[in-house]
């Protein structure tokens, strides 16, 4: 059998973690299955536990943008690691990536680190209330923000007013303090911020949506949101966790030419590693502990390994720009191969990208937000395509909601054979 081991192995993880995984999408639940388990990378390329060889479309959820085991990242981190794993006290590391981060995105003189993007954002938005001294919030359905309690929330009935918990564990006294739009319609966010007037500290946005499938902002729409913001004293907050450093050396801000006031960071930015960042100017980032009463920090924040890999990537990004403009070609060729084998094929699609994210919708609709991700998703087609190309050593992201991630170790031949497989799985599609 195909998957022995993995199914062996996730039994025994499920003996002892809940549902055998760490991060609930691993488990295959939306597409079904046994998720399969890891044992190296290298390149464009996963291995599993029983020798089976997969071309990889997710790269850690978008963290290795250069490739697995990419040598230089790994190098730094093995050097490092020799002079020792974590001293809770100050390193020159910190100031060496924060100073490039800072020269790499325009919009922020200050960064603190953290050790995800959950907590980043959860750091954002507290900044953002202290800052500004108000307490609500709006943020997008079908945006993710990380798994802090303000952002595990449904838009209620009542979603002019305030939202509702989407979990257990998250409370009614908190869910009442995030405000529920969504994606691409500027009018509901203008309704809200009618309806609380001076009661909402910030606006926080993944500029390209990559957590509902891709769904590109629409023309107008974040500099409406921009000009919301500067109108009403709020801060607009860009969760760049996915975006920054793959859309552009500065991200979604340089690539969309807008500024946000706090830009939050993870997946590149640490090279593979445990890390997230929070940015802004210095005027907001001087809130913070120990200069200002906004408290946040961390025993790990800044730990030197997380540091080395993540100062070592965006070397790499910074010095060759073109890596940008390679895994963008990479990307539409991609796009242009399937939409032309899914056309041929009279199967219905919407393939939403920009830059080097893409999905595929198995459906006509326009995706714009959540609303028209979950009408395809609803179809079980996805499912049917996941396993066909998985089967066929082409690992995508198992879930219809996900944002595919390309990296630059993948060759026109890795894509040629990912087209060849998709031309394969297609009839099964219908
Ligand atoms: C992944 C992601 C997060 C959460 O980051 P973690 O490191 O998983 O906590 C937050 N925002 C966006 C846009 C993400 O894609």
């Amino acid at each position: 059998m195909k998957y022995q081991r993995s199914s062996a192995l996730f039994k025994a993880a499920e003996q002892v973690i809940p549902g055998g995984v760490n991060s609930p999408v691993r488990a295959f639940k939306a597409v079904g299955g046994t998720p399969i388990f890891i044992d190296k990378a290298q390149g464009a390329y996963l291995y599993d536990v029983d020798g089976n060889r997969y071309l990889d479309y997710i790269n850690s959820w978008g963290p290795m943008i250069l490739g697995h085991a990419h040598k230089p990242v790994v190098e730094s981190i093995v050097n490092t690691a020799q002079k020792g794993t974590s001293f809770g006290a100050p390193t020159l590391l910190e100031t060496q990536i924060a100073e490039l981060a800072v020269q790499m995105v325009s919009s922020i003189d200050k960064i603190r680190f953290v050790n995800s993007g959950t907590e980043a954002c959860m750091s954002a938005v507290r900044l953002a209330r202290g800052y500004t001294q108000k307490e609500k919030i709006i943020k997008f359905s079908g945006c993710y923000h990380g798994h802090s309690d303000s952002f595990l929330i449904a838009a209620g009935s009542g979603a002019i007013t305030f939202g509702t918990p989407n979990s257990p564990g998250v409370t009614q006294g908190t869910a009442k303090d995030t405000l529920l739009a969504p994606y691409n319609n500027l009018e509901a966010v203008q309704n809200i911020i009618e309806a609380n007037k001076g009661a909402i500290a910030a606006i926080i946005i993944e500029p390209v949506a990559g957590n509902m499938g891709c769904v590109p902002p629409k023309e107008g729409f974040l500099e409406g949101l921009r000009l919301l913001c500067d109108q009403n004293e709020m801060l607009l907050i860009f969760d760049e966790v996915m975006t920054g450093f793959r859309l552009a050396k500065g991200g979604a801000q340089e690539r969309l030419n807008i500024k946000a006031d706090i830009v939050t960071f993870g997946k590149v930015i640490g090279g593979g590693l445990p890390v997230g960042a929070f940015a802004a100017r210095s005027e907001i980032m001087d809130y913070l502990a120990p200069l200002g009463s906004v408290y946040q920090a961390g025993t790990l924040s800044g730990n030197p390994l997380a540091m080395a890999a993540g100062l070592q990537m965006l070397q790499e990004l910074n010095q060759d720009a073109s890596i940008y403009d390679s895994i963008d070609a990479k990307t539409q060729y991609l796009h242009q191969g399937m939409a032309t084998i899914f056309d041929s094929h009279n199967i219905p699609h919407t393939i939403n990208r920009l830059g080097s994210m893409i999905s595929v919708h198995f459906g006509t609709t326009p995706v714009v937000d959540f609303e028209s991700s979950s009408v395809s998703a609803a179809t079980g087609v996805f499912s049917k395509f996941f396993h066909g190309l998985l089967e066929k050593g082409v690992y995508i992201a198992p879930s219809a909601y996900e944002t595919w991630f390309i990296s630059d170790a993948l060759t026109y031949e890795d894509l040629d054979f990912t087209l060849a497989a998709i031309a394969q799985v297609a009839p099964q599609l219908k």
